[in-house]
């Protein structure tokens, strides 16, 4: 006997939901993802912890919070994913090629993605803005629990309230990643890799940054201001005090056929003087060519990323560009040589590098755009300032204060 679509559509739900609380009065809405990759449970088991504590103070809390689970099928064999990776496959191209493919065509992930896809929809619909996008993650290696964002000016500000380092770029240099998409909608989204895989620090940390996010954010009531400071002291630790902004300068890539294994040992932010072996690469050493920091070094079988290596921004830096980027600098770029808007909305720059060569890719950073190489003479970049709705946020408690 076959069962009626929406029956088989609320059991989905079921499973998919980890929680979903509706406060009694208005405010933000919270969505929070967990286990994405399906050898990554800790958030999944942190949001779970939440949402039984949550039940106890449903009162006087504001908005709406929901927890979702992400790769169900890979979670429940504990791996990074079956199919494809679906943290890999968000680009509005490829959502549009899935959406048109039959049911019996989609890979595991696909059909992940279409549902995960669905629901993120009627959230967006339901009018209850602002909205938080939260991607609970862990690494292969040991590492200091870190925040990754797409460098938004919202998601800057919105990340800086937690005692933790923050990773710009990666999103640059990975395709499909489902927080690049939630942030092209404008919106803001935050990465959070909690710890190493499976550990109960992953899961404790990632425990801190649900209550920080939904105090924050102003879900929770005014009363419960003393688990603020606990969370923060509980994180800083595990951070030893390290919230500087990083940003990505290398990463190596690998293929499924490639023989790769990293030399034991690494952690992530672990800092590493030039010449120092990393790993072997089908027989190959690989070294280091100047002293740098080596981040998400690879110790599972899975994975397209043998290690990335990073670099702290000087403050400097930060507050110029957040400066050009209010000022609106960017609208006279385009009087320079070989430089073009891409779009009629003017959030996309065409760049001739062969003719302007005297710009470089940090420069764009700087204004707050994403690159992305078209070919050997042209980059295409994109600007996250004129996608962010940093009017939705704009009444927020977070937003004000800074
Ligand atoms: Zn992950």
């Amino acid at each position: 006997m076959t069962q009626n679509p929406a029956e088989i559509i609320e059991e989905l739900d079921t499973i998919r939901i980890i929680g979903h609380i509706k406060g009694h009065m208005k405010g933000p809405t919270l969505i929070f993802f967990g286990g994405i990759h399906g050898n990554e449970p800790s958030g999944v088991q942190a949001l779970e912890k939440i949402f039984s504590e949550l039940g106890s103070i449903q009162e006087g809390l504001k908005g709406n919070i929901i927890g979702i689970r992400g790769n169900i099928p890979a979670l429940a064999k504990e791996r990074r994913f079956l199919e494809n990776d679906l943290n890999r496959i968000w680009t509005q191209r490829g959502i549009d090629a899935i959406n048109k493919k039959e049911n019996s065509e989609r890979t595991v992930e696909e059909t992940e993605l279409i549902e995960l896809h669905r629901l993120i929809s009627e959230i967006i619909d339901e009018k209850s803005a602002p909205f938080y996008f939260i991607d609970y993650h862990t690494t292969s290696s040991p590492t200091l629990p870190f925040i990754t964002i797409n460098d938004a000016l919202i998601n800057r500000k919105f990340a800086r309230l937690f005692p933790l380092p923050i990773i710009l770029g990666l999103e640059e240099y990975l395709e499909g990643p489902l927080l690049s998409y939630i942030n092209e909608k404008g919106y803001v989204a935050i990465g959070f890799e909690s710890g190493q895989h499976s550990t109960p620090e992953a899961t404790d940390n990632s425990v801190a940054f649900t209550w920080l996010a939904l105090s924050f954010t102003g879900v929770l009531p005014n009363n419960s201001e003393f688990k603020q400071a606990q969370y923060l002291a509980q994180l800083r630790s595990a951070a030893k005090g390290d919230n500087t902004f990083y940003e990505v300068t290398h990463r190596h890539i690998i293929t499924d056929k490639d023989e790769f294994n990293m030399l034991p040992g690494f952690r992530s932010f672990d800092p590493i003087e030039v010449g120092t072996k990393l790993a072997s690469h089908n027989g190959k050493q690989l070294k280091t060519d100047k002293n740098t920091i080596v981040f998400m070094p690879l110790y599972q079988e899975q994975g397209e990323e043998g290690f990335f290596l990073i670099r702290r921004i000087p403050k400097w830096i930060l507050n110029l560009s957040a400066g050009v980027r209010k000022l609106r600098m960017d609208n006279v770029l385009t009087w320079l040589p070989g430089v073009s808007w891409a779009s009629p909305q003017k959030d996309r720059l065409m760049v001739n590098l062969t003719v302007a060569r005297f710009l470089s890719k940090p420069f764009f950073h700087l204004l707050g755009y994403r690159s992305r190489t078209l070919d050997k003479t042209h980059y295409l970049m994109t600007n996250r300032e004129r996608t962010a709705r940093n009017g939705m946020y704009r009444d927020t408690p977070w937003y004000r204060k800074s």
